[in-house]
């Protein structure tokens, strides 16, 4: 369905974006990975992709917290594979902490990496996408676009930023052929999450079995964690032509999560 198109997905290399980069490469679509870990790990994961699916694999260890870092990944994207049609705006992180305490870097890092980088990824890569009259912005937002928790309060206005930035976009690209939309997940049990649930137990005092069972499931009636793969399912979809009229939409996936 998407042969001879590119997908940049940031945060790739672990969690939500490995699993978009793997559902999309299946697509045929050409991916550049982009995050950081073990070089041996992100090579094997390169060649995986390339092997498994027949398509081009690139990978840039781009620090989204820093613009310049940012403009050299969109310039190799476009030198070595004529630009993103696809672009996940997914890299992302988390502090816990009572807002009173919130350490003042983190609030800078994480506006930076999960709200700004988006912004930049956006600013450099739109004009490509409306000259060829075709592209699809994707951003993981999260059920903490549309909601609140306590504790999370870089994360939460963070990606209510992105919520905006989404509804912005879709407006300037609508008739250019290019698509914003941000899927909003609830609990999914990655690297992230993990860390997570060992800050809650630490802020609220209680082990970290209570953590996932009467704080973070307890947010999800299903009771149940949400994939990693689904979500890369929806990221699917999203470029599909069935989707080509969804536009500016933030998209729960979340168990009912925001239903409530
Ligand atoms: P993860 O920790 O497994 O992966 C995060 C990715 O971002 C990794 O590839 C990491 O290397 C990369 N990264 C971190 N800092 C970076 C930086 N400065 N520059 C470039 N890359 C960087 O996390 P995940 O759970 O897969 O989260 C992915 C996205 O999904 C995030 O935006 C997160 O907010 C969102 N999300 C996660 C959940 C969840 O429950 N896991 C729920 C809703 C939304």
């Amino acid at each position: 369905m998407l042969k001879g198109k590119t997908a940049l997905i940031t945060g790739s290399t672990s969690g939500i974006g490995k699993a978009i980069a793997t559902r999309l490469a299946a697509e045929g679509c050409n991916i550049v990975l982009n995050g950081f870990g073990d070089s041996g790990e992100i090579d094997a994961l390169k060649r995986s992709l390339a092997a498994e699916h027949s398509v081009m694999v690139g990978y840039s260890s781009a620090d989204l917290t820093r613009v310049p870092a940012i403009e050299n990944m969109m310039s190799y994207v476009q030198s070595e594979f004529g630009g993103a049609d696809i672009l996940v705006n997914n890299a992302g992180m988390q502090h816990v902490s009572p807002v009173e305490d919130f350490p003042v870097d983190k609030w800078n890092l994480i506006i930076a990496l999960n709200l700004s980088a988006a912004f930049h990824t956006i600013r450099l890569g739109l004009p490509g996408m409306k000259e060829k009259g075709w592209g699809r912005i994707i951003q993981t937002a999260s059920a903490h676009a549309l909601v609140a928790s306590p504790y999370k309060a870089a994360y939460v206005a963070a990606k209510h930023g992105i919520a905006g930035l989404t509804k912005t976009v879709a407006l300037e690209g609508a008739t250019h052929g290019v698509r914003c939309n941000a899927i909003c997940p609830g609990y999914v049990h990655t690297p992230l999450v993990d860390a997570q649930i060992t800050d809650t137990a630490k802020a609220r005092g209680i082990s970290e079995d209570e953590v996932v069972k009467n704080v973070i499931l307890a947010a999800q009636p299903t009771k149940e964690f949400v994939t990693a793969e689904q979500i890369g399912d929806m990221a699917a979809f999203l470029c599909s032509p069935a989707a080509d009229q969804i536009n500016g939409a933030l998209l729960p996936i979340d168990g009912g999560w925001t239903a409530q």
